[in-house]
């Protein structure tokens, strides 16, 4: 059998190909059979160009059903996708073209000038143009293909893409992730998530990630179920049409920009089955807000680029368990089939409730960092295990709580200081929106600890104020020894917080 994951998705499309597939919020609709159509033309035109097998197509487009296309259209021809967000600018596309050297790039028409004049020096030998409203060369050389195309054969081995992980911690680095990888973490998820007949999608995230374009797509094709498309995210617009939806995706900051919209409520919820959060930790505050104004409990899962989905909080409960999911703090137990241990630095498995390294491995887990070869044999252990670079801990119960990032830990005066715990306590604090725990070097303790505290909107905090409250309720080694308020906080173009940036910005103040 073609363990091309495109196969896999072309056979769950509905009997009915005429049905609607993905509704978009400009009032045009695709049909099963337009998916289908469209990446054949596509796919077409990409085995056209005679590159050979193992080829990178790499796109830098705006999110459109046009760009899902191509990615569908990428894995159908049997080549190599190459998702770059669309925030990367000169600097960092001169890395990746350099880094990936792909055959095909794929930009926006407003970007060619610069982005086919970079490409050429790097030897690219095919640019072309897709714009958000189906403009484009990449269309108008497509449509002059036939609408069928065999799905080039593969196996669950071969590479499907190449996804660059956030770069939180520092440069960007290739994953490389087999069919084989995103096809039994999909066919977990369909399963984990109870996906269901009947269930509609809403898609707002970005598709250059694993969360939109792996975890989101992917569980809504495998399932035949329609997304409700939407190529930005914009909070009145999900409301709007949660009463049609049954699942929606979602980075913290998504939900922390939903509860500002009054027309979150019950009623608009009512038929809707699963949130679902992930990427990045989410606030204990968000969830419970989330509760108070839905009555739904979101469910959080952690992944990675490297490794598509790892664990995630149930959706079915367990026999006599009224709530699987867990309001916050855990991001649940290992998903089947996915190994996850938490050891020590030298190796040894630790106990229930003692924190450690969490490593994993499974058919999930990518096979090696793109041209990367030194830095891939670090990352995994002598017995074959990944290590993801998070911190965290098991419970009795096998739910897994990420403490961190090894990288974030902060060592102070020999005593291991958790960021995301003293993070919890300022963020508790009235008048608090969040806060940031960094360590930088310091002359008698190694490092130092510090805090960074953005106040609500409208809030007058005092700094030492905080600390001296953070003093009466932890231990002294934990309180940071300056605290600072400022009006944001460092953020990659996932939006994640890059405590590298805080550290590079505070390391002399100790020194
Ligand atoms: P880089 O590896 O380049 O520094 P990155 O690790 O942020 O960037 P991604 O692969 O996008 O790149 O993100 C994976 C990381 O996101 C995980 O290793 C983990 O630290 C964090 N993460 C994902 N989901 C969660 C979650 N639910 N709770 C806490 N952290 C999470
Ligand atoms: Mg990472």
């Amino acid at each position: 059998a073609n363990s091309n994951l495109f196969a896999a998705l072309r056979a769950a499309f509905p009997a009915d190909l005429d049905a609607i597939a993905i509704e978009t919020d400009s009032g045009l609709d695709y049909s099963w059979r337009d998916l289908d159509r469209a990446t054949a033309m596509l796919a077409n035109l990409l085995q056209s160009l005679e590159i050979p097998a193992g080829s990178r197509v790499a796109a830098h487009t705006e999110k459109s059903v046009e760009a899902l296309m191509l990615y569908l259209a990428t894995l159908r021809a049997g080549l190599v996708y190459l998702p770059l967000n669309t925030a990367y600018q000169a600097a960092e596309l001169d890395y990746f073209l350099g880094n990936a050297e792909p055959a095909v790039v794929v930009c926006a028409g407003k970007n060619f000038p610069w982005i086919s004049q970079l490409a050429f020096q790097k030897g690219v030998a095919h640019v072309f143009t897709l714009n958000d409203d189906r403009t484009g060369t990449l269309l108008d050389r497509a449509a002059h293909f036939p609408d069928t195309h065999e799905i080039a054969p593969k196996a669950a081995g071969d590479l499907a893409a190449i996804l660059y992980t956030s770069g939180t911690t520092g440069r960007s680095k290739g994953a490389m992730l087999s069919h084989g990888n995103l096809l039994s973490n999909a066919q977990v998820l369909k399963d984990f998530w109870d996906w269901r007949e009947g269930d509609v999608l809403i898609h707002a995230l970005p598709i250059f990630h694993v969360h939109g374009l792996f975890v989101a797509s992917h569980g809504a094709l495998l399932n035949g179920s329609k997304m409700l498309w939407l190529a930005k995210f914009d909070p009145k617009a999900v409301v709007e049409r949660l009463p049609r939806a049954t699942v929606f995706m979602g980075v913290p900051t998504l939900y922390v920009r939903l509860l500002q919209e009054a027309g979150l409520t019950r009623e608009a919820c009512a038929q809707m089955r699963l949130f679902i959060s992930g990427s990045a930790p989410l606030l204990i505050e968000t969830f419970r807000d989330w509760q108070a104004r839905t009555g739904h409990t979101i469910l959080e899962r952690y992944g990675m680029s490297e490794t598509i989905m790892l664990t995630s909080n149930p959706c079915r409960a367990a026999d006599g368990e009224p709530e699987p999911r867990r309001l916050g703090g855990t991001v649940g137990p290992a998903l089947p089939g996915v190994g996850v241990r938490v050891v020590d630095d030298q190796g040894a498995a630790l106990p229930v409730d003692e924190i450690g390294n969490v490593q994993v491995r499974g058919p999930n887990v990518f096979g090696g960092y793109w041209r990367m070869p030194e830095k891939t044999a670090e990352e995994f252990t002598a017995d074959g295990w990944f290590r993801t670079g998070d911190v965290g801990r098991f419970d009795a119960q096998g739910y897994l709580t990420i403490v961190g990032r090894s990288k974030d830990l902060i060592i102070t005066g020999g005593y291991n200081v958790y960021p995301a715990e003293i993070e919890g306590w300022l963020n508790d604090m009235p008048g608090v929106a969040e806060s940031a725990v960094v360590g930088v070097p310091h002359p008698d303790f190694g490092e130092g600890v510090i805090a960074l505290i953005v106040p609500k909107a409208g809030a007058v905090l005092d700094a030492d104020a905080l600390v001296a409250r953070l003093k009466a309720q932890i231990a002294g080694y934990k309180v940071p020894k300056r605290a600072f308020v400022v009006t944001e906080l460092p953020r990659n173009a996932m939006g994640k917080v890059q405590k590298n940036l805080l550290r590079d910005a505070h390391r002399a103040l100790f020194t």
